[in-house]
């Protein structure tokens, strides 16, 4: 089922009165999500994720705005009656029932040419236990099972309907890193199998990166970038998107650009054609430079931390922003550990260049 969102706004009125303190939570957002795929919504606390996600189920009515299943306007219809599936952070599972009584729930309200005999409720509901592997439990009360297995309990009771749109809301954030891993892994794997368009609401970019088919990066309401996950890192459209995405973060500089050079302090550090004389913001990512010992950035070394197959240098520079630059490189290249300052060449492909003011990302062409 394809989901379109066409210019949706939310805004919830302030406690006193005139528009003082309303709050735009929600910004003329539209996009599309193709039948079928996984769309992360991401972004920090506060940024509209939920209200968008609210907005989609039904749970939130849009101040203006559409929404629209495949062809059908669902904007006016009540959750009940739009076919959406809900997942939560908290598994909101029914305490005194067992795990198979709570993924029979949804069924057992259906009415009507929907209405299902105890048996055909009893096939759903173990077919789709197998489907998250929980088909083991399905005797046991919620409070004895692990957070994993409640989550994959909340996950069957959303599925078990076949909604038409699927939509989690920090489904991970009470299972610990672990359970994490693997459990977003399961859900790319049942989302995969039964094909059904899912919307996915995260702050964790790793997570966002890892499960999806196309992220919605947000904030202030408004969508920053959409695309498949690879396409935003390595494009990011502003400084916003830049940092937000990557871990190590991307390392930021203060620079300025002159006669088609970049200049960190007063090293001349990288060609790049077609900017225009001044002051810019140059992000780098870790994977962007590589220790040499004619290299153009001279930075103090500070660390050297090895990870296996990589190793991170730490190091800073004067016109760093934030605490220190982080860098990896592989574990082959050599670094004295004892030297007092690392010298480091940059991939162009892994600089971006950014208006002062603005954050917004300023295209240049690579020069020799
Ligand atoms: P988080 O990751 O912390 O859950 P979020 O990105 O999901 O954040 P929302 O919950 O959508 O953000 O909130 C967006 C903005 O709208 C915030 O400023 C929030 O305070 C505000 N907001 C959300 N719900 C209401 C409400 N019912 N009344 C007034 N303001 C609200």
């Amino acid at each position: 089922m394809k989901v379109v969102l066409q210019n949706l706004t939310k805004v919830f009125p302030g406690r006193g009165k005139g528009t003082k303190d309303h709050v735009i939570a929600v910004n003329d957002c539209s996009f599309e999500i193709p039948d079928g795929e996984l769309v992360g919504l991401l972004g920090p606390s506060g940024c509209g994720k939920s209200t968008t996600l609210n907005l989609i189920c039904g749970l939130q009515k849009p101040t203006s705005g559409k929404i629209l299943f495949g062809d059908d306007d669902v904007t006016d219809l009540p959750p009940e009656n739009r076919g959406v599936g809900l997942v939560f952070q908290n598994y909101a599972l029914y305490p005194h029932l067992t795990v198979l009584q709570n993924i029979i729930f949804p069924l057992q309200n259906l009415r009507g040419k929907e209405k299902l005999s105890r048996a055909q409720m009893l096939e759903k509901a173990n077919r789709i236990a197998a489907l998250v592997q929980i088909d083991g439990l399905m005797d046991r009360k919620p409070s004895e099972l692990s957070g994993g297995q409640q989550q994959r309990v909340a996950i069957a009771r959303a599925l078990v309907k076949m909604p038409r749109v699927l939509l989690m809301d920090e489904p991970l954030s009470n299972l610990d890193a672990r359970l994490r891993l693997q459990t977003r892994e399961e859900i790319r794997r049942i989302q995969r199998e039964t094909g059904i368009t899912t919307v996915f609401v995260t702050h964790d970019q790793d997570e966002a990166m890892s499960i999806s088919d196309r992220i919605v990066v947000m904030k202030d309401g408004v969508i920053q970038q959409i695309g498949r996950p690879q396409e935003v890192y390595n494009e990011p459209c502003n400084l916003f998107v830049a940092k937000f995405l990557g871990t190590p973060p991307i390392n930021v500089f203060r620079a300025s650009v002159k006669d088609g050079t970049l200049w960190i302090g007063d090293e001349a550090v990288l060609s790049v054609g077609g900017v225009a004389d001044g002051n810019v913001t140059v992000g780098i990512r870790p994977e962007g430079f590589c220790v040499d010992e004619n290299g153009p950035l001279t930075c103090t070394l500070r660390a050297i931390e090895v990870m296996g197959r990589d190793v991170t240098v730490v190091s800073a520079n004067p016109a760093m922003e934030g605490t220190e630059i982080r860098s990896i490189i592989s574990s082959d290249q050599d670094i004295h550990e004892n030297k007092e300052t690392v010298r480091f060449s940059l991939k162009a492909g892994k600089v971006f260049l950014f208006d002062w003011e603005s954050g917004e990302r300023i295209a240049f062409t690579e020069t020799l």
